[in-house]
């Protein structure tokens, strides 16, 4: 059995007080939640703030990256184990603008992944062909490769109670969504691609999220599809009642 999860990207957004602000309202529209895991990811620097209205509630912070070493030189890096250490329990890795503005590779998502998973986290591994591979038609072959990049280097056993999230780049902050259908092929692809990496029972396990201009108007119809069981949402998860919404969008079984 799959719980859902939806999970908010805040990306760079906001200052402190739009951040405690967002998750008071957060705290507001989402009091208690029944069969859907849900987590919002600040900016590190706002990780404390969002705490405190966050307490009671059934929302967990999560971080959007952190370091490929344990704790020590590492200037201007966020270890895991900070995270872990303020309550952090999950963590977005390989998202596609990490990929393309600070030339992240296989190699250091990995090695990120494995320091997550050695503090704790849960890690959110994000995956997504660009527009360009998709018209060549190399979307399975592109997202084949980023998941077999990562566990070629830790490993199935290493993928532990991680995450992995659609993205097609091209439908990243553009507005322009994934159908469903679309989704639950890639999806399904994903699955049986897992199946061969760590067997049928761990590819029937592993939750897999769509991202990529995820709204309340569309959230239902993707969510309602067999192999997506979330979504990792950017843009939409900056306004509170929008973000509940799609929340609300989870099929229940
Ligand atoms: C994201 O950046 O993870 C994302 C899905 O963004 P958006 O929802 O804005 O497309």
């Amino acid at each position: 059995m799959r719980t859902p999860l939806i999970a908010g990207n805040w990306k760079m957004n906001g200052l402190r007080s739009d951040a405690v602000r967002l998750a008071d309202e957060l705290a507001r529209h989402l009091p208690d939640l029944h069969g859907v895991e849900v987590v919002v990811c600040p900016p590190f620097v706002h990780l404390e703030a969002v705490k405190q209205p966050l307490t009671g509630t059934a929302i967990a912070i999560g971080a959007q990256n952190c370091a490929d070493a344990a704790l020590g030189a590492r200037t201007g890096e966020v270890a895991a184990e900070m995270l872990a250490d303020l309550g952090v329990r999950h963590v977005i890795l390989g998202h596609s603008e990490r990929r393309e503005y600070y030339a992240e590779d296989d190699r250091v998502i990995a090695a990120r992944y494995q320091r997550a998973m050695a503090s704790g986290l849960v890690p959110i591994l994000c995956v997504g062909e660009t527009l360009e591979q998709r018209d060549a038609g190399r979307s399975e072959a592109i997202v084949e490769a980023q998941i077999r990049g990562i566990t070629d280097l830790i490993g199935a056993d290493g993928l532990g109670a991680g995450v992995i999230a659609y993205e097609p780049v091209w439908a990243i902050g553009t507005g322009r969504t994934a159908s469903a259908e679309q989704a639950q092929s890639m999806h399904r692809f994903i699955r049986e691609c897992l199946a061969t990496i760590e067997g049928h029972d761990g590819a029937a396990e592993r939750r897999l999220l769509y991202g990529g201009s995820m709204k309340p108007d569309n959230a239902a119809k993707l969510l309602a599809m067999e192999d997506v069981d979330g979504g990792l949402v950017g843009g939409a998860s900056l306004n509170a009642e929008g973000f509940a919404a799609i929340c609300a969008a989870v099929p229940r079984g």
